[in-house]
């Protein structure tokens, strides 16, 4: 089997991680495009429902029972 003649030192391993790590970063980024929410202005994913409100191009899709909590039941 090969073997790498050199071990790879910590700095050349830390610098291809994060070099890695941000073009990783930046196709994420660029998939998540965030956009106001024409109902409550707070950002929310593109064509997608809005988690606060509820409201999808301008009709209530969700109705949301408890808000500003972290388990916040959403019923369809
Ligand atoms: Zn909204």
């Amino acid at each position: 089997m090969a073997v790498p003649r050199k071990k790879v030192s910590i700095a050349k391993k830390h610098q291809r991680t994060s070099t890695w790590r941000t073009l990783k970063m930046k196709k994420m980024m660029n998939k998540m495009k965030l956009v106001a929410c024409p109902q409550c202005k707070t950002m929310k994913l593109q064509a997608h429902v809005c988690p606060q409100c509820g409201y999808y191009k301008g009709t209530q899709v969700l109705t949301i029972k408890a808000k500003a909590t972290e388990n916040a039941v959403i019923e369809a």
